[in-house]
Formats: structure tokens, C-alpha cells, sequence
């Protein structure tokens, strides 16, 4: 069984590994990844699997299905030329540096190459203590796991950069969270996800090595990352160090501009939550916005200062990437070209954003003159009343765009994304109304009919996004045994544009009982 999988360790075998084999906590210097094995679980289970992620291991299904598979990506089980280890490294957390932190409860098994060549590293998450578990337990429970395994497929079926999500295990043993830190422990059950991606590597890792001065591992870990990863740069030398930063950075904004073209806020931006090929990684408090309000946080851990709000995570991208800037430094030597690819960033996100606005409106292209304020206005409007981000644009695409449309026939078109509509005053009526002029004038200046312009607007504009209150409704029955909801929503997060007229439900808005209910618009870190 699942004798399909061609293992070929390269990380482990290319990069210096921790000596120490006894799995306790401790510093690891000297070394990119310490060799540990997973923790077995009593009973593990299958919860869900993603048939796409099989077929690029060249799974089949009764690989997947198999007694086996569930031993095997719960951890009780290695495959002969697995080489588990865990990972060293660092990272800014909320903007204070962190030291080392490293996969506190991560385990990648081994790395795959697939029939096609691509490499996949295989990564369990939840499958018990490393040497940097720290005061944890190296453990996941279902709750947090079957977030991270809708939402990682949910972002690739939407078309952002991600890492994947292979399974879903339950283990058959509780674990003990308190999950907002406030004294009200209770157990919940265990789970293990295995994430799949090229590679795990964060900008922490790079970081720790300069944060101890180790330029020579720093040097090694770099070039192993261009040359695994980034071959096209060339071979390493100071100059392909610039331009694999300015390389980082654009896939970096170009991630970014599609969190915020599908409303999706990350929540724990720290710099050991950046992938270092501009994956979205570590699915962990991250939420979907509902009403659009760009000030928003799902994360409780960072209600006050909302460092990680919506709005805030091109910035804060950019500054994540100036501490791998200072990271890479003694690398170049040279301040002004690592400047340079910073300013590359800034002006990468801002065409990447400016994109996919345009392409969010059904316009050709941003004209710059002309879109700055009808953005701008836009964003205030959609914060003028609760407004339901999804599902306004979903109706702005059938918005009527001949002139003999009335005030009324325009909001009413709108009317469905609104929460509360009776919140409209005649003030933010009439604001509302001026916008939607404004645009409808506009969408006649493009000189594109109405169909193809809709079509493509819906291919920009998911119909269903991972709405906080459906993965939590998913949670409360996975927790009693019953799984059909996890793979229901699975199955409807996989055609996110398309109309699933079956599903209606999934596209509602957020029901009134779920505003604030933890788990649907409240989240704590690491749970
Ligand atoms: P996060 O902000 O969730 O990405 O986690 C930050 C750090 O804490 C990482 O080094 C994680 O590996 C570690 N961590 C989080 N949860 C646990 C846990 N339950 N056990 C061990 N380490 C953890
Ligand atoms: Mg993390």
C-alpha cells in the first residue's frame, strides 16, 4: 500500500541536521532541522481526504481509503525512506523578535516526487512534541484541524497561492484546550492534518540563523532554497540573492492581493507564518470577511491593536519582508539593492491590487485617473451599512446598467448583501445610489457587453467562500462523530464560482446566532 510514493529527502539530505536524537526541548544551533519521529495516536480515523492533493502524490482512492493511509498520516505508521524531522527556526511574533521557535507540532515525514517530477513535502501537524514544542504539547485538536484543512483546499479551489491539505485524522485521544486563555479548559478531540507543499521554509528560518550570527549555515540554507526551489534565479551569488528577494517579495503581493480579492484575513502575519515560495501558510485564527470592514480581526489574541486586520496585511507583508531584508544583509553587504526590492514590493502590490479591483468591477483594465476614487468611494460605501463583501459583488455583476434604471431598482439589486438594511439613512442611501451611477457610467465607457463581462466578474468573485459560521457548523458535528458536513463542505468549496444551485445555503449570509459566537467571529492563536 501506498507504494506509489517515491520519497527523496532532499532537505535532509543536502542540510546539516541537530545530533541530539532524544526528543526533548531545547535550543538547536548549527543545524537547519532536528530528526524526530511522530508521537502514535490510540485510534486514529479518517475524517476527510482531498482527492486533488491524492492525485498529485499519485494516490488513488483506495490508497486513501485504506486502513493504512490513516495509520500512516495519523504517524503510527512510517513508510520505508520516510526521514521525519522537525524544523529550527525563528520569527518576529506581533512585531517583537520571538528567538527561536521552530515546528512546536509539525513533523514533515519525507519529501515526495511525483510521476511529473514536483516535489512535495509531506507534513503532519498535531502528531506530538519536537525538540521546539517549547510549554506545548505538540498536539491539534479537531476544531483547529478541520479549519486548516477546509481552508487550505478552499484557498486553492479560489486560485491563491497555498499549501495543501492532504487528510484529516481524528486520533482517537482528547487533548486539553482552553481556547481563549481564560480558564475554561475542556477536552476536545485530537486530530492530525498532513499539509502538502513544496517546501515548509519560513522567513524565520533564514532569520534565526542571523539572528545568531550563523552566516555560514545562512549562506547554506539560501542557496539550497534557489537552488530547490528557485532555479530559474540562476546560481547563488550576491546578485541572485537581490533578485530572489525581489522575487519573494512579488509573490508575496501577488498572495496578498488575492487574500484581499476573496476577503480573507490570515490573522497571525508573524514572520514564521510567511512561506518563503509566497504560500499562504499555518492556518490557524485566519477568517473570511463577511460584512466588508477592512478594520477587521478574527483574532482575539489581537483584538487590541489589530495589527492583522484586513487592511492592514499588504503593510504588514512589507514589513515582514524588511526583517528578511535584515536577515539576508550580511549575505549582500549593501543596503541600497535590498531597498530596491522593497520598493519592487510596494510597487508589485499596488498593480497586483489595482488588477484585481479592476477585474472585481468587470472593468478592462485600471485606469488609474479614473478608478483611484471609484475604488476609494467604493470601500466607503461597502462600509456605509453591514454589507455582505461576497455577495456584493456576486450581485454587482447583474447590476442593470441601462440608464432608465431607478435609484430603487439599483440598491435593490445590492439589497441582498445587507445585514441590516433598515441601518440606511436617506444620507447613505443616496451615496450608495451616486456610486452605483458612477460605476454603471463607467462600465459603458468599457464598451464590453453585459455577458462576458459578467462571466468574468464571476470568475473573479466567488459564489462560496469558507464562511466562519459553515466551518464551524461543520466542527460542532465532526465533534460528535459525524463527518458528512466536513466533506459536504469540501465538495461545495471545490467549485467556489460556479452556481451550485443545490447549495444555496452555503452562499447565505452569516446568520444573526453566529455574530458572536467563538469560532465564527472570534479565534485565538495556536489552538
Ligand atoms: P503559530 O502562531 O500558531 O504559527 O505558532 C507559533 C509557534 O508555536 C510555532 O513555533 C508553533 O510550532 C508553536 N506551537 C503552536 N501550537 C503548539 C502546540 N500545541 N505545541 C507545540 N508547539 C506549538
Ligand atoms: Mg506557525
Amino acid at each position: 500500500m501506498l507504494d506509489t510514493l517515491r520519497f527523496d529527502n532532499r532537505f535532509t539530505r543536502e542540510l546539516p541536521a541537530d545530533p541530539e536524537l532524544n526528543n526533548f526541548r531545547r535550543q538547536v544551533t548549527g543545524a537547519c532541522y532536528s530528526r524526530v519521529r511522530p508521537t502514535p495516536v490510540a485510534a486514529p480515523r479518517l475524517v476527510a481526504y482531498s482527492r486533488e492533493v491524492a492525485a498529485l502524490l499519485d494516490l488513488s482512492v483506495s490508497d486513501c481509503e485504506s486502513s493504512t493511509f490513516a495509520e500512516v498520516f495519523a504517524g503510527n505508521r512510517a513508510l520505508a525512506d520516510m526521514d521525519p524531522f522537525a524544523m529550527c527556526y525563528g520569527g518576529h511574533q506581533f512585531g517583537h523578535w520571538a528567538g527561536q521557535l521552530g515546528d512546536g507540532r509539525a513533523i514533515v515525514l519525507g519529501e515526495v516526487v511525483n510521476q511529473r517530477g514536483l516535489r512535495w513535502a509531506l507534513q503532519l501537524k498535531g502528531a506530538g512534541p519536537t525538540p521546539y514544542s517549547r510549554t506545548a504539547d505538540g498536539l491539534a485538536v479537531l476544531r483547529s484541524s478541520v479549519r486548516e484543512f477546509l481552508c487550505s483546499e478552499a484557498m486553492h479551489h479560489l486560485g491563491v497561492p497555498t499549501t495543501r491539505a492532504l487528510s484529516l485524522v481524528v486520533t482517537g485521544e482528547s487533548v486539553v484546550r482552553d481556547m481563549f486563555y481564560n480558564g475554561n479548559p475542556r477536552p476536545e478531540p485530537g486530530a492530525i492534518v498532513c499539509r502538502v507543499a513544496p517546501s515548509f521554509t519560513r522567513f524565520g528560518n533564514f532569520e534565526i540563523l542571523a539572528a545568531r550570527g550563523d552566516v555560514e549555515l545562512l549562506k547554506r540554507l539560501v542557496d539550497y532554497t534557489i537552488t530547490t526551489d528557485y532555479p530559474e534565479l540562476g546560481t547563488p551569488c550576491k546578485e541572485v540573492y537581490v533578485a530572489w528577494l525581489r522575487e519573494i517579495g512579488r509573490r508575496t503581493a501577488v498572495m496578498v492581493a488575492h487574500w484581499l480579492r476573496v476577503g480573507f484575513v490570515h490573522g497571525v502575519m508573524n514572520t514564521d507564518n510567511m512561506s518563503i515560495l509566497g504560500l499562504t501558510i499555518d492556518y490557524g485564527p485566519y477568517g473570511w470577511l463577511e460584512n466588508y470592514d477592512s478594520d477587521w480581526t478574527p483574532n482575539t489574541t489581537d483584538a487590541e491593536g489589530r495589527r492583522y486586520r484586513f487592511g492592514a496585511q499588504a503593510q504588514i507583508a512589507l514589513w515582514n519582508l524588511v526583517q528578511l531584508a535584515n536577515a539576508l544583509y550580511p549575505l549582500i553587504n549593501e543596503v541600497p539593492p535590498l531597498e530596491a526590492a522593497l520598493d519592487d514590493y510596494r510597487s508589485t502590490f499596488e498593480s497586483a491590487w489595482q488588477d484585481m479591483m479592476a477585474g472585481k468591477l468587470g472593468l478592462n483594465h485600471f485606469d488609474r485617473a479614473r478608478d483611484t476614487e471609484l475604488v476609494t468611494e467604493l470601500l466607503a460605501v461597502l462600509q456605509l451599512v453591514e454589507t455582505d463583501m461576497t455577495i456584493f459583488f456576486r450581485q454587482l455583476a447583474i447590476l442593470d446598467t441601462n440608464m432608465d434604471a431607478t435609484d430603487a431598482a439599483l440598491i435593490a439589486t445590492i439589497a441582498p448583501a445587507y445585514y441590516r438594511p433598515e441601518t440606511h439613512t436617506d444620507d447613505t442611501r443616496t451615496r450608495t445610489v451616486a456610486w452605483l451611477k458612477r460605476y454603471r457610467e463607467r462600465l459603458r465607457a468599457d464598451d464590453r457587453t453585459a455577458d462576458p463581462r459578467r462571466a468574468a466578474m464571476n470568475r473573479v468573485n466567488p459564489k462560496y467562500v469558507l464562511r466562519n459560521y459553515l466551518a464551524q457548523l461543520a466542527i460542532d458535528q465532526a465533534e460528535q462523530g459525524d463527518y458528512s458536513r466536513v466533506n459536504e463542505l469540501l465538495d461545495v468549496i471545490r467549485r467556489p464560482y460556479d452556481e451550485q444551485p443545490t447549495r444555496e445555503s452555503y452562499a447565505a449570509k452569516r446568520p444573526d446566532w453566529a455574530r458572536q459566537r467563538a469560532g465564527c467571529s472570534m479565534l485565538s492563536c495556536s489552538s
